[in-house]
């Protein structure tokens, strides 16, 4: 708190006739219950209500309302080269894409950045077999998860007319951070993938149409949403392989980038290792942090960056109007205190205050 001169160490005394916004929720005579307890119930109740539309929203919409009215779908055979999937996931400005085996006809789950990390792990272990690496077809890559010994992906899916609130449980449970949306074709009765929801459709989804998101005013420090322990963090000096462990073994999509002071000055996400690897050449994964982020393309949508007083009204309104993916919690003078990212909002709108058992392990 300020202090004037010559009063040093006091609060500056109450002006006459002076009123500051707060006096008239104060109540009088000393037998009234305290104000701060009547103002935090308020706030308490109206987040639950602010939940609880969400909630009811996300029942009564479908997969399918999430959709734009028109958009394309980019389906890989899962027989194409894995460097050719890249140059057709980079011309085309997209981070995954829905595989269809033509020896079966039939949908072959969903590859995500998630399968290009473990090849990545793969040649790290085996760099002396990087001419067979360049030969591997997409469906090499459930191979590649047995070889480094991770668990393959489970591919969840759900039908696009199911409820969003389904496909968000789905989706938490499975940990995936999209999914795809498979209808069945009437004539051939086969599996037909029509479009992939993502955790960050669903949530802007959520702020265009829910007003009540304006409810959720208790701030992140009292909810305790995002990640404050046991974070993982890179310098602009580490390499690049060294963040890319960290993403694979901790399961997370991006690590905060500090200097030598905590600041932070940058985040590493997973998305950014598609430019790296661009057309099969694994060469850049050499380059440390610093120079690996200078390739990033120019339409990247910035870093966020939010204080633990911050609400979830206020972040709504940002994912409302912004691509953003997970914010960046600081402190006044930008030293890293945390991560929230869209799992964590997610997780937060769909189970606070539902059952244990509910929730995912
Ligand atoms: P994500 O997959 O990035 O949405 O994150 C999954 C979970 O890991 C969330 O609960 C995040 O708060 C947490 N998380 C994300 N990034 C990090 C990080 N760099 N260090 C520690 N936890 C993280």
């Amino acid at each position: 708190m300020a202090s004037l001169p010559g009063n040093p160490g006091h609060e500056t005394p109450a002006q006459e006739g002076f009123v500051q916004p707060s006096s008239y929720l104060r109540p009088r005579g000393q037998s009234q219950p305290m104000p701060h307890v009547e103002l935090e119930s308020a706030i308490e109740r109206d987040q639950r209500i602010g939940l609880q539309r969400i909630r009811d929203f996300l029942k009564v919409r479908t997969s399918y309302d999430v959709l734009p009215l028109s958009f394309r779908l980019i389906i890989f055979d899962t027989s194409l080269l894995v460097k050719k999937s890249l140059t057709i996931l980079i011309q085309n400005g997209i981070v995954s894409a829905p595989l269809w085996d033509s020896n079966t006809s039939s949908f072959a789950g969903l590859l995500t950045t998630s399968d290009y990390l473990n090849l990545i792990q793969y040649y790290w272990q085996n760099p002396e077999q990087v001419t067979r690496i360049d030969q591997f077809r997409l469906n090499s890559l459930r191979e590649v998860e047995k070889a480094i010994g991770v668990q393959p992906l489970e591919t969840v899916s759900i039908h696009p007319q199911r409820p969003l609130y389904e496909a968000c449980r789905r989706m938490l449970e499975s940990r995936a951070r999209r999914m795809p949306l498979v209808d069945i074709d009437d004539e051939t009765k086969r599996a037909m993938v029509v479009s992939v929801v993502t955790q960050y459709r669903i949530l802007k989804f959520v702020a265009v149409n829910v007003s009540e998101t304006q409810l959720l005013r208790k701030p992140l420090k009292q909810l305790k949403l995002g990640t404050y322990k046991n974070l993982e963090t890179a310098k602009m000096e580490s390499s690049v392989f060294d963040v890319i462990h960290k993403l694979v073994n901790h399961s997370i999509s991006s690590v905060p980038i500090l200097n030598s002071d905590g600041v932070v000055t940058n985040v590493f996400e997973a998305v950014d290792v598609i430019t790296l690897i661009k057309g099969g050449v694994y060469d850049d994964l050499n380059l440390n942090v610093g120079e690996a982020l200078q390739k990033r393309s120019e339409d990247f949508p910035g870093i966020y960056t939010c204080s633990i007083d911050d609400r979830l009204d206020t972040i709504f309104d940002t994912i409302r109007k912004s691509r953003v993916h997970r914010l960046v919690v600081v402190d006044e003078d930008n030293r890293l205190i945390g991560i929230l990212t869209l799992s964590d909002i997610l997780e937060y709108i769909l189970l606070e205050g539902e059952g244990d058992d509910d929730k995912p392990d």
